[in-house]
Formats: structure tokens, sequence, C-alpha cells
């Protein structure tokens, strides 16, 4: 097949490529290579099956072409990172908002199947406090004020779920939606905020791992392999077009926990420093004090056990900084 990625050349669009090539396809990648890089491709540059066109996705005529020769759409392109979300707000929205209604009207102008990547920041802070249920995908969602730039983001992703998913009931356009938890592997960088490639390359330096806030907020991490798979399976199921499929692991982990597997599996002296979180983003920061997804609607459509743990994963990241 010939397949259209947005943000092909980002973290998780260039393992998606890399992928896909493996299996056959012909692929096509835009990126503008704002937050991806040529590296991340550099392996398939040879290929005959790969294109990489370097472009905004707010060009329409590139895109147009683009969606018309492509049988599938896997949209991956958006604006990533909570530290890069804090410092280039503009440039957030107008990605995540124009850049989906971009795709999502061509993909609907040509009739082609998008799958759409969301993002587990939409359900905002819903499981802080009292609400320690594990995050279904149509659990309420709860929104910081719109003077905490921090919810941007999450409101950007949500208007892209509620596009796709009123296109697919108003003009029949077949979409998917995968609503990604933290992703993790290598050629994730850790120059937007990541934690656990900030914690590794700070512990590979003996340098101190910077934990914000007071560590006792937890995540739920993903390996991008387990995360690839899934997004593959998912295009090619009839049965989920139309829906939104939290994607990610149920075991959590807090900050401060992760800090201490991340000294102790790089044999690092590093100090493990806690920061406030104003003096780490700035003002207009708000933190989420957990986040983890309940995958039961994906389990029934098909079998998933993430491969990989997390100290696998972290294991990966290591190797990675190191090479
Ligand atoms: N975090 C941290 N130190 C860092 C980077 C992040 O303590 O160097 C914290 C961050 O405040 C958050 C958690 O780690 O509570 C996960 O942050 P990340 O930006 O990786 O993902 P998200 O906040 O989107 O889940």
């Amino acid at each position: 097949m010939k397949i259209l990625i947005t943000g092909g050349a980002g973290f998780i669009g260039s393992h998606l490529v890399d992928r896909l090539l493996e299996s056959g396809d012909e692929v096509f990648v835009v990126d503008d290579l704002s937050t991806g890089s040529l590296e991340n491709v550099e392996q398939n540059q040879d290929k005959e099956r790969f294109h990489l066109v370097v472009d905004t996705i707010l060009n329409e005529a590139v895109m147009n072409e683009l969606v018309f020769k492509c049988d599938q759409i896997y949209h991956m392109a958006a604006a990533v990172g909570v530290k890069l979300i804090m410092n280039r707000p503009v440039e957030t929205l107008e990605t995540n908002v124009k850049g989906t209604e971009m795709v999502l009207m061509l993909a609907n102008r040509y009739k082609k199947k998008v799958l759409i990547a969301s993002s587990s920041e939409v359900y905002g802070k819903v499981m802080d406090g009292e609400n320690t249920c594990l995050l279904l995908e149509d659990t309420d969602r709860l929104m910081g004020s719109t003077t905490k730039r921090r919810w941007a983001y999450a409101c950007s992703k949500a208007l892209d779920e509620f596009l796709a998913l009123a296109y697919y009931e108003e003009k029949k356009l077949p979409v998917i939606i995968a609503r990604l938890f933290n992703t993790v592997g290598p050629r994730q960088t850790g120059q937007y905020g990541m934690v656990i490639p900030n914690f590794v390359q700070k512990a590979l330096i003996n340098k101190a791992i910077t934990v914000y806030g007071d560590g006792s907020q937890s995540r739920s991490f993903t390996y991008i392999a387990d995360i690839i798979d899934v997004l593959i399976k998912l295009m090619a199921e009839p049965e989920a077009v139309g829906q939104i499929f939290n994607v990610g692991n149920e075991e959590e982990v807090t900050i401060k926990e992760l800090a201490l597997m991340v000294k102790e599996m790089t044999g690092s002296s590093s100090e493990i420093e806690y920061i406030p979180y104003e003096k780490a983003y700035g003002p207009g920061y708000e933190d989420m004090q957990r986040r983890c997804p309940d995958i039961t609607r994906l389990k029934n459509l098909m079998h998933f056990e993430p491969e990989t743990d997390l100290k696998g994963i972290i294991q990966s990241v290591i190797d990675y900084f190191k090479k």
C-alpha cells in the first residue's frame, strides 16, 4: 500500500516508517523537521519505497497531492512535549488544530482512511484527588483554567478528536483515534521535557537528576515498539473505525521511583534534586498527579500485552544515549 505519515521524522512517526517499510509498503513522509529530524529517518534515505517531503502539513497544495496518491494516512504530526508547549503556545495550537483540520478535510475529499494520534493529555487532571479509577475512553475530562498554558495542548488534542469523530459521523470518513499514553524508546529527545530521556541523559554524565514537584506524581510508560504494533493493527481492523482507543500500559510508577531506577540501572553517582514546578516550567504550569489508562477496549479488539516492561524501556534509552 501507499501510506502517508505526517510527522514521520518524529520519534513515533519514524518508528512507524521503519515498520511499514519492512512490511513492504511504500511510505510517504511529510515533516517540517521542527521537532523531528533527518537523523531519525536517515536509515531509509536510499530505499526506493521511501519518500520524504520536508514541508508543513499546513501547505494545502503539497498535502493535497500526498493525500490523493496514498491509500491510508497516519496523522502523527503534532506539537510535542510539555516544555515546547509552555515555550511556544501559538505554534502548538496552530499545528494541532489547523494541521488536523487540513488532514481531515483532505482525507475526506478523497475518502482515505485516517488514524489520528491523540494524547492522554486530553484527560487533564481528572485522575487527581478522589478519582482513582483508571481512565476509560469515555471518562469525563477535567481541564484547568485557560490562563494555565499547559491545558492549551490538552484542549487542542481534544478538539482534534471532536473533529475526527464529526467527520466520521457526518461525512462517513473512516477514522480511528489512538489516544497514546506516555510512549518511550530510542530517538525520543529530552529536549521538549520528556522525563525518561532527561533522567537517563543526566544520569549518564553524573549530573543531578531533576525531579519536578515532590516526585509523588505517577505515569505509566509504554515501549515504542509495542505502540507501533497496536497502531498498525488498529489501522487494519475494520471494527476500529469510528472509535477512540486508549493505547498504553496499566503499570504505574512514581517519578521519584523512576529517578531511583534510572540511577541504579546506569550505576550513576547523580544526586536526585527536587525542583518546584514553577522553577522548572515557569508560570502557567499545572501537573496532573496520575494518568493511567484502562485498556479493556483495546484488549477486547486485539491481543495486546506490552512486551517490554519499564526496566526494558529504561535500558533501551540507556543503550541509545550511550551509542
Ligand atoms: N518530570 C520531571 N523531570 C524532568 C521531566 C519531567 O520530574 O526532567 C516530570 C513531569 O513534571 C511530570 C512527569 O515527569 O510530572 C512526566 O513528564 P513528561 O513531560 O515526560 O510527560 P507528561 O507530563 O506529559 O506526562
